[in-house]
């Protein structure tokens, strides 16, 4: 693969993992117990009875936008640990390459348009 589209690529990926840290670091703290695990912030209970329902909401609500989060950050670093490798690009399923179009909007995509 073109050496300057990997780079390209390469600092797209960290830009975005950037921005999905900050995002997560907003509400979540990094896991102390599992490397690249999240877990999100309870909120702090200092109201009555209704506040508290509407902070339990919000944590869930943290919670699976922290889910979801966490797995485009993880997805991410996949495609970061690839490049490293040297196969970066490459579809996990069926081990043809991706299309570069696809890898230019989406460059943490693992799986080629016919497999996704
Ligand atoms: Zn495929």
């Amino acid at each position: 693969m073109d050496k300057k589209f990997i780079e390209a690529v390469s600092e797209k990926l960290n830009q975005a993992k950037a921005d999905l840290e900050k995002q997560l670091g907003s509400f979540a703290q990094k896991s102390l117990k599992k490397e690249g695990d999240w877990d999100a912030k309870m909120p702090l209970y200092n109201g009555g009875i209704e506040e508290e329902a509407d902070e339990v909401e919000e944590f869930a609500v943290r919670l699976s936008l922290g889910n979801t989060l966490e797995e485009e950050l993880r997805k991410v670093n996949l495609a970061l640990a690839k490049i490293k490798k040297g196969v970066y690009g490459i579809c996990d399923k069926c081990g043809k390459p991706i299309a570069v179009g696809r890898l230019e909007a989406y460059p943490q995509a693992d799986f080629c348009s016919k497999c996704q």
